[in-house]
C-alpha cells in the first residue's frame, strides 16, 4: 500500500534528525512492500524566514491531504524575540487545532541498555526495565478555558465536557487493548467538579472494554506513584494540565530526552508524530543530534496510523540492538560505550532492519 506522508523538518536539528526518520521509513518500505511518500512543507522558524508566517495555509493543505505528518521540531533563539503569535511554536498549537488533534500519547520506555540514565534506584525498576503510555487530553481543560482578569484578580477556567472526556477515554482504553490491558485516570476529583465528571465517563466508557482493568488516582498521588512505583502503570489518561505535567515527569525517569517519541491523534487515522525534545539549537547541523526519538515517531506512526504493528515493533528492535551493541549519540554516551554521530546512528538502524 502507498500512504502520503507530509514531512515537516522544522529548525535547529529537525533536518537532522527527520532525514534519519526517513531513511528507516523507507526502509521498512522496502523491506515489507509498503511505499511511502513524502512531501516536505514549512512550519517554524524556517517558514517564518521564508514566507513570513509560521504555519502557510500550503502547510496545513498539504497535511490535511496525507495519511500522517511527521515534525521534526520547531523554534530556536533566532525567532525568540517575536511576540507570542508570530512566534515558530504557534505552528504546533495551529497544526494540532488544524487537524482537529485531541489526544497526545506519550510511551515512556526505558531501555534496559540505558538503564545508568535512569534517576530512580534499581530496586524501583526492578526486571525489564519501564513501559508505560501517558494519554493526555490535548485541547480541552484549562488550557483552553475562559480567562481574564478583573481588578487585582485573574482566573482561568478548567471545563471539560462528556463528549470531550468520551473521545480520549476510548483512545486510551484502545491503547490499552494493544498492550497489557490497564488503564489507570489521573484526576482531582476529591475537589473538582469537572474530575468528578472525568471519572464517571471514565467508568461508563470502561464498560465497553471489560477486558480492560481501571482505576482512579488523584493527581499528586499519581504524581508520587510515578516515582515510587512507576511498574504499576500501563496506559495513563489524563487531562491537559495534569498530562502535560505528569507526562514530563514519565519522561525524566527514562533519562534521556533524545530517546522519546509521541504522536498526537484525532479521531480519524491522520496524526501528527514528533520526538518530544526541541529544536537543538546548541548541536544543530552538528551530526551531533540523536535521531532516535524520531525514528521511534516513526514507529508509532506505522502502529497508530496505519495499523502496522509488526513493522512498528521491527523499527523498535532495531533500535534496541543497536543499544545493545554499544553505539551511542553524545546524549546517552557513557563509559565504555561507541560514539555515533545522527547519520551514523540512523545507518545502523537501517541495517539492523535487514
Ligand atoms: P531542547 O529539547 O531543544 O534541548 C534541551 C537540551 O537537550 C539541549 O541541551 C539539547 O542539545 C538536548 N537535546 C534535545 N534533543 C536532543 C537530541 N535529539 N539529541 C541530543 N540532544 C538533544 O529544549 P530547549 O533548549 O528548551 O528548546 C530549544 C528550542 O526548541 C526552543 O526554541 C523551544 O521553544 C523549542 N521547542 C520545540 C518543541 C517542538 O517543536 N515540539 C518542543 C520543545 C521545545
Amino acid at each position: 500500500m502507498n500512504y502520503k506522508i507530509a514531512v515537516i523538518p522544522g529548525d535547529g536539528i529537525g533536518p537532522d534528525i527527520v532525514e534519519q526518520a526517513k531513511l528507516v521509513l523507507t526502509e521498512v518500505g522496502n523491506k515489507y512492500g509498503h511505499s511511502f511518500e513524502y512531501k516536505e512543507v514549512l512550519a517554524g522558524g524556517v517558514a517564518i524566514d521564508k514566507v513570513g508566517e509560521p504555519l502557510p495555509e500550503e502547510t496545513i493543505k498539504v497535511c490535511k491531504e496525507s495519511d500522517s505528518v511527521l515534525l521534526g521540531a520547531v523554534g530556536g533563539p533566532k525567532w525568540d524575540n517575536l511576540a507570542g503569535d508570530e512566534r515558530p511554536e504557534k505552528a504546533l498549537l495551529g497544526l494540532r487545532s488544524a487537524l482537529e488533534l485531541f489526544a497526545n500519547i506519550r510511551p515512556a520506555t526505558m531501555f534496559n541498555q540505558l538503564r545508568d540514565a535512569c534517576p530512580l534506584k534499581d530496586e524501583i525498576i526492578g526486571e525489564g526495565g519501564l513501559d508505560l503510555v501517558v494519554v493526555r487530553e490535548l485541547t480541552g481543560g484549562i488550557y483552553f478555558g475562559e480567562r481574564g482578569r478583573e481588578g487585582e484578580e485573574a482566573y482561568d477556567t478548567m471545563k471539560y465536557s462528556v463528549s470531550e472526556i468520551k473521545r480520549i477515554a476510548k483512545v486510551a482504553f484502545d491503547i490499552a487493548m494493544k498492550r497489557n490491558k490497564k488503564v489507570t485516570s489521573i484526576d482531582k476529583s476529591n475537589i473538582l467538579e469537572n474530575s468528578r465528571l472525568w471519572r464517571s465517563v471514565v467508568e461508563e466508557v470502561a464498560k465497553d472494554y471489560p477486558e480492560v482493568e481501571v482505576n482512579h488516582l488523584y493527581v499528586d498521588n499519581g504524581a508520587m506513584q510515578l516515582v515510587i512505583n512507576p511498574k504499576q502503570f500501563d496506559v495513563i489518561l489524563t487531562g491537559n494540565m495534569f498530562g502535560d505535567i505528569l507526562s514530563d515527569e514519565a519522561s525524566m525517569i527514562t533519562g534521556s530526552i533524545g530517546m522519546l517519541p509521541s504522536a498526537s491523534l484525532g479521531s480519524s487515522k491522520l496524526g501528527m508524530y514528533e520526538p518530544i525534545h526541541g529544536s537543538a539549537p546548541d548541536i544543530a547541523g552538528m551530526d551531533k543530534a540523536n535521531p532516535i526519538a524520531t525514528v521511534l515517531s516513526v514507529a508509532m506512526m506505522l502502529r497508530y496510523s496505519f495499523d502496522l504493528e509488526k513493522e512498528a515493533k521491527a523499527i523498535e528492535k532495531a533500535v534496541e540492538q543497536v543499544l545493545e551493541e554499544g553505539y551511542r549519540t553524545g546524549d546517552i554516551m557513557s563509559k565504555g560505550m561507541k560514539l555515533v554521530g545522527t547519520k551514523e546512528m540512523g545507518k545502523l538502524i537501517v541495517e539492523k532492519l535487514n
